[in-house]
């Protein structure tokens, strides 16, 4: 009756970084770029199917770098993107890293995201701020287990998607296996724009579907295109793959589809204007090809990026106005890039630096400038923007503005995440807050050295409002300090960082994973608690329901107070919803915490001398355990 669920949601970290060893002296301003010209991606991928490798690829032909390195280098340099040091040892990306590239005209600015479980806050929060994800996959391994859980974040996010299948040159390497995982596996109507010239060895470029060309990447690092006429041998596949791409597109759009069956051939132009409102549709994913470690197909990704993802004026943002009593309303956010609409923008990720706080914003609306003064909607605190700065892996480049559909930082600005920053408080508007999931995990904690617990503290309040999914708390009945986080490596990884950064080496327990009890049938309960031998008494009597929670609201605990007239005096109320949440943090069958419950209180007794504040509180844990009882008894 009583049941035990596991919280599944796994996650996160957010991290630190040191910024600004060579900062740009030049000063740049994206304002008089129009939204056609702005794309703001994600790159999302299972850890090691070379996300880290292809952005790398991707900031060198966008002329940002001008040099290459492996991950795990060789050159003992590490590929840009991985800026911590902890990255660089472990070859891993824990951390997005915001960039930005210019390409074909087009400013795209990149997140690079975390592709290891635990971080999928991370991958969260990109997706949040961006308008559109390239999902990199294996040309081996192809879809998985981490490639279910960010195609989820991209539906929920409502994310246009388009696909890279990479490491194309490695034994083993089958695209067209990958294509069906993803068509049967992912559901996605998938096809390919491009097709593989040779694979493994023999990789030695790709065919434009669309334009029926083979493409050759010539040069040191692949930097010069050549095209050609398809390879003989490679002609009729290449013919099939647009016919079926075709069809495929035909499936996830009107027009094309009507053109199908009046069986008329589209022009390239019509494809590719197809193949456009079909993905800002999400009824359709253009899947690309190649091998970005052997500089195979990277360039054609990009001008896909430009052809096909959607621009921030093609993405609904909205905004909640707070209104009076507690309600909110819903307001469509004007993308234009003036400053004709109030500013409004989120930061969704903050990273300390040397200088001071750098907070990651996406602007929805509006423009703001150096010397502005904003509000953060949560605190009203008053704002004046020092400087403002556009990130490139660990280096940064100072801006005088930023306008609707950037993405942008300001330095030394108290806040945490999910806040959102407005010129104009009083139209109480806030960007929706980023989705948090629950810790799963939690470890004790101890410092090594008991004259390190200054910096302890200090570690922790930074790292709690870096991460909220990180937390350090007192657990009371085992006398010991707890973290708790999204998986074992997200713990262990903060537990180095406080080392490192704080010179306060930790030890951490043996992971405990968060178990939550729930209710599976609601319950009434009817309870008095009475004392009334000898000294002062105690009385207090209360009725009503426990019920469960529907599924997204499991990790809920809720009170809601259902009582009138004078049985239960009002000022015993927030007693007996203390001594519910109480009850809930302690847990009840097997000592985790209770979850998913809601405490419906719908009426009671007191008595005048007996009844006081503790009376109440031990009269809802009561009332808790005789429900359950109830229903044990029952089951
Ligand atoms: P991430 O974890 O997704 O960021 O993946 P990385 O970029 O760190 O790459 C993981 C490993 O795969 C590294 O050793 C890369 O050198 C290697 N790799 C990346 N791309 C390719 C590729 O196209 N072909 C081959 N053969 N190896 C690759």
């Amino acid at each position: 009756m009583f049941s035990v669920g596991h919280h599944l949601t796994r996650t996160c970290i957010i991290a630190n970084r040191l910024l600004g060893r060579r900062s740009f002296a030049s000063t740049l301003s994206t304002g008089t770029r129009p939204l056609e010209e702005i794309r703001n991606i994600g790159i999302s991928a299972h850890i090691d199917s070379g996300k880290t490798t292809l952005t790398e690829r991707v900031l060198y032909y966008g002329g940002k770098i001008d040099q290459m390195h492996e991950v795990r280098g060789k050159d003992k340099v590490g590929a840009t993107m991985d800026s911590m040091e902890l990255e660089r040892q472990r070859g891993i990306t824990i951390q997005s890293a915001a960039t930005y590239i210019d390409w074909n005209n087009t400013n795209i600015n990149i997140i690079d995201t975390p592709g290891h479980v635990d971080f999928t806050v991370e991958v969260e929060r990109a997706l949040r701020v961006l308008d559109a994800a390239v999902l990199v996959l294996c040309g081996v391994g192809g879809v998985q287990s981490q490639t279910y859980t960010v195609t989820r974040q991209m539906k929920r996010y409502n994310v246009p998607v388009m696909a890279f299948i990479n490491k194309l040159d490695r034994q083993g390497a089958n695209h067209i296996k990958v294509l069906n995982q993803m068509r049967q596996r992912l559901n996605f109507n998938a096809a390919l724009l491009n097709l593989p010239i040779g694979l493994e060895n023999d990789l030695s470029g790709i065919i434009d579907i669309i334009n029926q060309q083979a493409v050759f990447f010539d040069g040191k690092n692949g930097e010069i295109i050549r095209r050609t006429d398809i390879p003989p041998e490679f002609k009729e596949v290449a013919e099939e793959k647009k016919i079926e791409l075709i069809e495929c597109v035909s499936n996830g759009d009107e027009l094309l589809g009507e053109m199908f069956l009046e069986e008329k051939t589209p022009t390239t132009d019509q494809l590719v204007q197809g193949i456009r409102r079909a993905t800002l549709a999400r009824k359709f994913i253009p899947v690309y090809v190649g091998s970005a470690l052997k500089n195979k197909g990277v360039q054609p990704l990009l001008d896909g990026v430009v052809s096909y993802l959607p621009h921030p004026g093609e993405v609904e943002n909205w905004a909640i106005r707070q209104l009076p009593e507690g309600k909110e309303e819903k307001v469509l956010m004007n993308p234009e890039r003036s400053n004709k609409h109030p500013f409004i923008s989120l930061a969704f990720k903050l990273e300390a630096s040397r200088f001071g706080q750098l907070t990651y914003l996406r602007t929805y609306q509006g423009m703001t400038k150096k010397g502005d003064v904003v509000y953060n909607t949560r605190t009203g605190k008053k704002i004046k923007i020092s400087r403002l700065v556009r990130m490139h892996a660990n280096q940064m480049q100072e801006i005088t503005e930023t306008y609707a559909g950037d993405i942008a930082a300001f330095f030394g600005i108290d806040c945490a995440t999910g806040e959102s920053f407005v010129a104009d408080k009083d139209l109480n508007l806030s960007m929706e807050s980023i989705y948090v999931p629950d810790p799963v995990i939690s470890m004790s904690i101890k410092t090594q050295d008991k004259n390190s617990n200054e910096n302890f503290s200090k570690a922790v309040t930074r790292f709690q409002k870096e991460d909220p999914t990180f937390h350090c708390f007192y657990d009371n009945d085992n006398k010991e300090m707890l973290v708790s986080g999204m998986g074992e490596l997200h713990l262990e990884i903060y537990g180095q960082r406080m080392e490192r950064e704080y010179n306060c080496p930790v030890i951490l327990g043996k992971p405990k994973v968060a178990f939550r009890e729930s209710l599976v049938e609601p319950c009434e309960f009817d309870f008095l608690h009475k004392k009334q031998h000898g000294g002062a008494g105690q009385f207090g009597r209360v009725k009503g329901i426990l019920e469960p929670l529907p599924h997204d609201q499991n990790n809920q605990v809720i009170f809601s107070d259902e009582t009138y007239g004078p049985d239960v005096p009002k000022q015993f109320v927030p007693y007996i919803e203390k001594g519910f949440r109480q009850m809930c943090a302690k847990g009840f069958l097997t000592g985790h915490k209770i979850a998913g419950v809601k405490f419906r209180l719908i009426g009671g007794a007191h008595h005048c001398v007996d009844s006081n504040e503790i009376s109440f509180i031990l009269a809802a844990q009561g009332a808790i355990k005789q429900g359950i009882y109830f229903l044990l008894k029952g089951s």
